[in-house]
């Protein structure tokens, strides 16, 4: 039995599609080269759900594609290559920066080669993965952690609503699990 906010106003169901703010829950998994995939990397079940605004590539361009047409309460299986995902791994993506400008996530007390850290940069704020840690600087990979690798995604969509005309016009979510500003 559906939500009465689970229907449009012509009392179809709401899907995805664009200009939809969607919000999901994930979690995702390496597959191997055998197609197996192994224990989940990520996930949001322990959290908030994602918010995204459909249209706008907020999200991969494998997950927007797999999601558009999807109502609230169904869930997806799907298997990313790079390409569709996070992208190949760039080669000279290597840089030294100062310590000072690295932010290291929350609940990493210490930075270690594999550390995950966000550097401030010409083009906003990138995560980037620390190779190598001297005394004043670091060299850090500004490949996305995930780039390269074939993800397999378990999503299942959790809300949908339409997205306000100011949300349209700077491309993203604002409020709860978006933007502030
Ligand atoms: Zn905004």
């Amino acid at each position: 039995m559906a939500d009465s906010k689970d229907l449009a106003k012509d009392n179809t169901p709401v899907k995805i599609g664009l200009n939809k703010v969607v919000s999901f829950h994930y979690r995702l998994a390496e597959v191997a080269p055998d197609g197996s995939h192994g224990d989940w990397m990520e996930e949001s079940y322990d959290g908030q759900p994602l918010h995204y605004l459909h249209g706008f590539h907020n999200v991969v361009v494998g997950l927007e594609r797999a999601l558009e047409g999807k109502g609230i309460g169904e869930t997806i299986e799907i298997t990313l290559k790079p390409e569709e995902a996070y992208g190949p791994r760039k080669e000279g993506a290597q840089q030294r920066v100062p310590l000072k400008h690295l932010q290291l996530r929350t609940g990493d007390s210490k930075i270690h080669p594999g550390s995950l850290a966000a550097v401030q940069t010409d083009k906003g704020m990138r995560s980037v993965v620390v190779v190598k840690v001297g005394k004043f600087n670091a060299d850090v990979d500004f490949n996305h952690p995930l780039a390269g690798r074939t993800l397999y995604y378990e999503i299942e969509v959790v809300d949908i609503r339409e997205a306000s005309a100011e949300e349209i016009a700077h491309g993203h979510v604002h409020g709860p699990g978006g933007h502030h500003h």
